[in-house]
């Protein structure tokens, strides 16, 4: 690979390309005070059958999103080349790290979100994203990259993604987020900053699925269950993966509710430190001027609780897990129901 960047410094244990199924790690180069010439792995794996689409399966973007992580692991598991037609790339553990010390970003501090396109003489991370910007992204075909709420916030469990310009991804987008058969769908943007991994794979005019399964520092059985059969159900809508296509109507489900969240003023934050109680639910309708929550003041419980009101009328899509609150931590979050013919027009 030759650019104005120089080579990618990240290396591949197993061919990518070769029918059949393998299981390895991508190295990245580090030096600890306990060993000089040292790697950090990054596991992947591949599945590679015949001719078809090639669909990179992501996860653990964020440490503390479990969700996906415990889904790609699975995926790795069961699935067997026969069962595919192209090729499924999964890195069921984006950033180990974070991981194992149950926080969204780094030990480092970084967010592996916020490191795209990344650079191969940068910090590990960055080197990362370099490395699927230039050698994974453009071999794919699908990007889909799993996320929650981490432990911070319990986000409504969803497919979500951003409304692209590109009218021919954007429907094929909606299709797919529409695939793995949550009972929302959420329309997102970019509020804290730029560097995400979607947005780099979209740039490249990849077909790219996202989801917040949950949240809130516990993953429930059901959306161990949603995440597997959302995962399967859109890798067979993207034809890679054999079988019947489910949709909510096959599955006798009513269709889903697609949410805009493009409004920034319906991402709240706290005015003030305090103890935040959620007086509604993620899934719950709401109207413009409804509490949503209330803050408690540690140090003063003489003081009234101080009323934390919906900015507009629709559904709480997110609530914050973790009770205690730094002033402009986000609290709740709202968004507006829409029609899927409006993404169309
Ligand atoms: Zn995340």
């Amino acid at each position: 690979m030759t650019s104005p960047l120089g080579p990618s410094t990240v290396s591949c244990s197993i061919d990518l390309h070769a029918p059949g199924k393998r299981i390895g790690h991508l190295r990245i180069n580090k030096i600890t005070n306990t060993a000089g010439w040292a790697s950090t792995f990054i596991h992947i794996g591949c599945v590679v059958n015949g001719s078809g689409p090639t669909v990179l399966v992501l996860a653990g973007n964020h440490g503390d999103e479990y969700e996906g992580q415990v889904a790609a692991m699975r995926l790795l598991q069961e699935l067997q080349p026969d069962q595919v037609t192209g090729r499924v790339i999964v890195i069921p553990l984006l950033s180990p790290g974070a991981s194992k010390a149950n926080t969204r970003n780094w030990p480092s501090g970084a967010n592996f979100n916020r490191a795209f396109p990344g650079r191969p003489d940068g910090p590990p991370h960055e080197q990362l994203a370099d490395y699927l910007t230039r050698v994974l992204f453009p071999m794919a075909d699908v990007v889909i990259d799993m996320h929650s709420g981490g432990r911070s916030a319990w986000f409504l469990p969803c497919s979500h993604m951003h409304v692209v310009d590109n009218p021919v991804q954007r429907k094929a987008m909606l299709e797919a987020m529409e695939a793995w058969c949550t009972d929302h769908h959420y329309l997102y943007i970019d509020v804290n900053g730029n560097g995400l991994l979607p947005v780099e794979a979209e740039n490249q005019g990849k077909l790219v699925i996202t989801t917040e399964l949950g949240g809130g520092g516990r993953t429930p059985a059901p959306i161990h269950k949603l995440a597997w059969s959302g995962l399967n159900n859109v890798l067979r809508h993207v034809g890679v993966c054999k079988g019947e296509v489910q949709t909510r109507a096959s599955l006798g489900l009513p269709p889903a509710v697609i949410i805009d969240g493009r409004d920034p003023r319906n991402i709240v934050v706290s005015p003030e430190d305090g103890l935040f109680e959620a007086l509604l639910e993620p899934g719950e309708r709401v109207a413009a001027g409804q509490p949503v929550g209330r803050l408690w003041f540690m140090d003063r419980p003489d003081r009234p609780a101080e009323l934390l009101r919906s900015p507009s009328d629709g559904i709480v899509v997110v609530t914050k897990a973790i009770p205690i609150t730094e002033q402009g931590d986000c609290v709740f979050v709202v968004g507006t129901p829409i029609a899927r013919e409006a993404l169309l027009a």
